[in-house]
């Protein structure tokens, strides 16, 4: 058997689709859709996130605004243009692209950002939120996986989801969401025991380790559903995931690609925010 190939690419393609209309309808309402971006000092790979982000939001009409601060900026500095951007009425989301410069206290910066602008779904705030099921919100990585389980039809309730990674971005949300599901849900961590035993209990497999090709065939069950959130150089510098995908592949019912996975579906769901954002601020 081969699993169906879960396309991220063209899922995340349609769902820019669908922003793009979003972003449309709310102009003519008057709301121009508006994402500052907020990115501090050179680093190259925070530079390529952030223009592919704007370029993003280019394609669907959303407005970015970019402050792009010196490496030296002050962390009162850039509290200060975090506390005027949630002023600011024009304003929908904020991000600010981490890593963040040593100097300046990452936590303390998330917390600033207003609960009601964060499209990162970061906050505490917001992370509360998800956990007492009120409107928030979400990471956009894990949204975007219940995004592709949901339109590929993929059944949850009643299933074991076995996640493993506990990260605040990916492995901690994506537990709540997965119970949202109705998802009888188990986490694994670098310090679970017999680990790939309690991976074969998995109807739905979700790794997110960054450790490549970590997940081999003896891991998953027939017929599971295998999502894999890491994206990973091998030692060729070929991109590739958590997931031995060659193998996996013959044994899951559903399996998700790296590169065209999850990975698309992260800038898509931020933009999906920026619109929910900029909706619920004008109601
Ligand atoms: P992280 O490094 O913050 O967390 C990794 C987690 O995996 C930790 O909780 C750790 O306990 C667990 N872990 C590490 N080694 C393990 C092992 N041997 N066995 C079991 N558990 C182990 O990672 P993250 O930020 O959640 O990212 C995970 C992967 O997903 C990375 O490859 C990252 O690049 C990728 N990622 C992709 C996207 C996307 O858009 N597709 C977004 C975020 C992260």
């Amino acid at each position: 058997m081969s699993a169906i190939l879960i396309d991220g690419k063209e899922t995340a393609a349609r769902i820019r689709e669908e922003v793009k209309a979003k972003a449309n309808e709310l102009l003519e309402r008057g709301i121009p859709v508006t994402l500052a971006v907020v990115m501090v000092g050179d680093n190259p790979a925070s530079a390529v996130y952030v223009r592919n982000k704007q370029k993003a939001c280019d394609e669907v009409g959303i407005l970015s605004v970019t402050h792009h601060l010196e490496e030296a900026t002050s962390e009162e500095a850039l509290l200060k243009l975090v506390h005027d951007l949630n002023e600011d009425d024009n304003i929908n989301g904020i991000l600010v692209q981490l890593p963040l410069p040593e100097h300046i206290n990452e936590k303390k910066i998330l917390l600033a950002i207003d609960p009601d602008k964060d499209v990162d779904g970061f906050h505490p705030m917001n992370v509360g939120r998800l956990c007492t099921g009120e409107e928030g919100f979400v990471s956009c990585t894990p949204a975007g996986i219940i995004e592709l389980l949901q339109r590929y039809e993929i059944a949850t309730e009643g299933k074991e989801c076995v996640i493993i990674g506990r990260s605040n971005i990916v492995g901690k949300p994506m537990i709540q969401l997965m119970l949202k599901e109705n998802a009888t849900v188990t986490v694994c961590h670098s310090k679970t025991k017999n680990l790939q035993e309690v991976c074969a209990r998995a109807d739905i497999l979700i790794a997110a380790l960054g450790k490549e090709r970590f997940v081999k065939q003896d891991f998953v069950k027939e017929g599971a559903v295998v999502i894999d959130v890491g994206i990973n150089r091998d030692e060729n510098n070929k991109l590739c995931g958590d997931v031995d995908f060659e193998t996996v592949k013959e044994k899951a019912s559903y399996i998700t690609p790296v590169p065209g996975g999850v990975g698309p579906m992260t800038i898509a769901m931020l933009l999906k925010n920026c619109c929910i954002a900029g909706e619920r601020q004008h109601r």
